[in-house]
């Protein structure tokens, strides 16, 4: 059984849409993909939809989160949510707020550029964009008009969180976005909360607070996470009784990772299907 559980289409900002993404895992090998889109479900049908044979889905999506850094100011943070209910009304009102929050922080990012003569067209910029707006979709218009070589090249500089173009976006509290998960049936799972060069990290305490408030587990696995690290996350999931995920983050070519370069341990994830209630997971 191979088992990726964190993934990127078109409906935020990876580069396959919906049904290239499950095609695609069928073509890697995989038995099962979950597609968790940045703030929104807008993929989950047509990847339904083309579901290959024998390929199991996982609806979920990566929350936009801001929790308590390790040096006691706010920081940015992804949440996965897997197989919550989308009509839930309270959270799906949460997704849409923050879909608007990203609207608005691509487009003044965008300004500030063009303000300073770099030649971007921050509407073009939102236009190239599909439900979910996201830097990467800069860092694509920056490398099309020939500013910087790639999408990595464009956040090291232009897109870093402290770099000069950088604007915040309003994220929701840890807190809140756990307990909207699981109102919702969902598990939640704190996504690569090592990725050390992405910038500060979540402070431990937020995690054994979260682990009490519900929160159902870390992901261990990631291409941004160091072998310690992941040994170090494993144990402290293990003390506090939250599942272990793995998982390739998969944007297409936005990024060089490929599907199923990490992956989730079968009876890991039989647990995180028994524990949701929102919608079943999916097999054609
Ligand atoms: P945003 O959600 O708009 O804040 O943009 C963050 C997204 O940018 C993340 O979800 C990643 O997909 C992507 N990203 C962050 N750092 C890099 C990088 N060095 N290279 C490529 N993509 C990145
Ligand atoms: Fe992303
Ligand atoms: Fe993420
Ligand atoms: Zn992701």
């Amino acid at each position: 059984m191979r088992i990726d559980l964190h993934t990127h289409s078109t409906a935020s900002d990876g580069t396959d849409t919906p049904a290239e993404l499950v095609v695609n895992a069928a073509a890697a090998g995989l038995d099962v993909v979950a597609i968790t889109d940045h703030d929104t479900t807008a993929g989950w049908a047509p990847a339904v939809e083309a579901l290959p044979a024998g390929l199991t889905l996982v609806r979920g999506m990566e929350m936009s989160c801001i929790g308590l850094g390790e040096d006691g100011y706010p920081v940015s943070v992804h949440l996965l949510a897997y197989l919550f209910d989308p009509t839930d009304r309270s959270f799906a009102d949460e997704r849409e707020r923050l879909r608007a929050e990203r609207v608005d922080r691509l487009r003044a990012m965008a300004q500030r550029m063009a303000a300073d003569g770099l030649p971007i067209d921050p509407e073009a910029v939102l236009a190239s964009a599909g439900p979910s707006a996201g830097r990467p979709h800069l860092a694509r218009a920056l490398v099309a008009a020939g500013v910087v070589s790639s999408v990595d090249a464009a956040f090291t500089d232009l897109l870093a969180a402290r770099g000069r173009y950088y604007v915040e976006k309003a994220d929701t509290p840890l807190r809140r976005a756990v307990s909207m998960i699981a109102e919702a049936g969902g598990v939640s799972v704190l996504a690569h909360t090592k990725a050390r060069k992405r910038g500060r990290l979540l402070a431990e305490s937020d995690i054994r607070e979260l682990a009490e408030l519900g929160l159902g587990g870390l992901e261990i696995a990631h291409p941004d996470h160091s072998a310690p690290d992941r040994e170090a996350l494993a144990g402290l999931a293990a003390e506090l009784g939250l599942l272990r995920t793995g998982s390739s983050d998969y944007h297409g070519a936005n990024k060089t990772i490929e599907l199923g370069e990490f992956t989730t341990d079968p009876a890991q994830f039989e647990e995180l299907v028994g524990k949701a209630t929102g919608v079943p997971v999916v097999v054609s």
